[in-house]
């Protein structure tokens, strides 16, 4: 067993160059506490980029991980297995949900969505209705057909000819939409209910409802990538219940796990007929041990207590944030719902978002960046309150730093 020493030299040696890691090496984490290889402690208000829901180490968690891990773990899509039934009955009772799909990340849990979106429409209306219209500065994902449908070009470089038959409009922009949208042709619209990669930023009420209208008068679905915002992250299980406007197809991953990789794609039985045995798969979809994390994860957020929890979280923090941009003049807006926020950057300091992630690791807080002009907090959704006012003393300590 290789136990020699590792540190951050070794990534440029050994990986593949397409992250740029910190320098800090964390070893361990309890709750939204962790510690590097050199025993400095941190606030983690980054969560794993809005995955690990339940801090680090949760106990109940870990003992659903070690139960399951004793019984089975595997056992491929040739069996079914209790976790997974269990967790995609759970699903249904809480959500729109009347049929669920697992997979492993959001990118799988996307392209199930579209294919499913593509196949359904070839399905009652014919091959020609198969265009998918999604919005500029979205994100779903980075396999090719996830990457196209995102609204980047940038993460597309390179890697053309991407699949076809794909638009983008304006996000909160319905005129937009209705320019590209038509019976013939749209089989899905697909949006984040908050765009969170692009800068945190949340769709108007108004503009959901619109989709919704244009999908039912266009016989298009409306697929929500909620792979960012689902699993309590908004204060509600899911963001379209914040909202009032039902999808026909749900993406779900990153918190779903609590950080054990697991994904679903969430539909009603009608648009579900349309994967039928053999049209799609995926070996590890529906994990035993996964389902059984996430079941435990999806048990304790849907207290309506911990729901509760999260918007108090949010208003301190937000509160907290807020202060401190106008304070030293580094934010113009907080934006965003529950515990996913984002802190715009004014004028002066835009562009400069990842001096911030530095200066506040410097000072013991991790904060993310959401592009170049935001700072984006994701914690766990039941970060202690203590912990939150630490991490905002920590973070003025650091803007204070900044902008002396
Ligand atoms: C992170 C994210 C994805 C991709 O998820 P992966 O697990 O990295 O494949 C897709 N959509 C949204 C909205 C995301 O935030």
């Amino acid at each position: 067993m290789n136990r020699e020493p590792v540190s951050r030299e070794l990534f440029d040696e050994v990986m593949v160059p397409n992250y740029a890691p910190g320098n800090i090496i964390p070893v361990r984490g309890e709750g939204s506490r962790v510690w590097d290889q050199e025993g400095r402690e941190f606030i983690d208000l980054q969560g794993g980029i809005a995955v690990t829901s339940l801090g680090h180490a949760h106990p109940g968690l870990v003992g659903a991980l070690q139960e399951q891990a004793e019984k089975v773990w595997h056992l491929s899509n040739v069996m079914t297995n209790e976790p997974a039934l269990r967790l995609a009955k759970t699903l249904c009772d809480h959500t729109f949900a009347e049929r669920v799909f697992f997979a492993n990340s959001g990118a799988e849990a996307n392209e199930a969505a579209f294919k499913l979106a593509r196949r359904y429409s070839w399905e009652h209306y014919g091959p020609e209705k198969h265009e998918i219209i999604s919005f500029k500065n979205a994100f779903h994902g980075r396999t090719l057909f996830t990457v196209s449908v995102g609204g980047q070009h940038k993460y597309l470089e390179g890697f053309e000819p991407a699949p076809g038959g794909i638009h983008h409009a304006e996000f909160n922009d319905l005129d937009s939409v209705k320019a590209l949208i038509s019976k013939e042709k749209t089989c899905a619209v697909v949006v984040e209910p908050i765009q969170g990669e692009s800068g945190v930023l949340p769709a108007d009420p108004e503009f959901l409802k619109g989709l919704r209208q244009l999908c039912d008068e266009n016989n298009a679905l409306l697929v929500f990538d909620e792979v960012q915002t689902g699993v309590g992250r908004t204060g509600y299980l899911y963001a379209y219940e914040m909202y009032g406007v039902t999808p026909d197809i749900l993406s779900s991953a990153k918190g779903l796990g609590g950080g054990f990789p697991v994904a679903a794609m969430l539909t009603t039985a009608k648009v579900a007929a349309s994967l039928g045995v053999g049209t799609h798969g995926s070996t590890y979809g529906g994990n035993a041990l996964a389902c059984a994390v996430a079941q435990k994860v999806i048990d304790t957020v849907s207290q309506p207590e911990i729901l509760k929890g999260v918007n108090a979280r949010s208003d301190k923090l937000r509160k907290g944030m807020m202060n401190i941009g106008e304070r030293y003049g580094v934010f113009s807006e907080v934006r965003g719902a529950g515990l996913l926020l984002g802190c715009v950057l004014t004028e002066q300091w835009q562009g400069k978002a990842k001096d911030f992630l530095n200066a506040g690791l410097e000072e013991g807080v991790m904060v993310l960046m959401a592009g170049a002009n935001v700072i984006r907090l994701a914690p766990s959704l039941i970060i202690p309150e203590v912990d939150i006012e630490e991490a905002l003393e920590r973070f003025e300590a650091a803007v204070k730093k900044l902008t002396a």
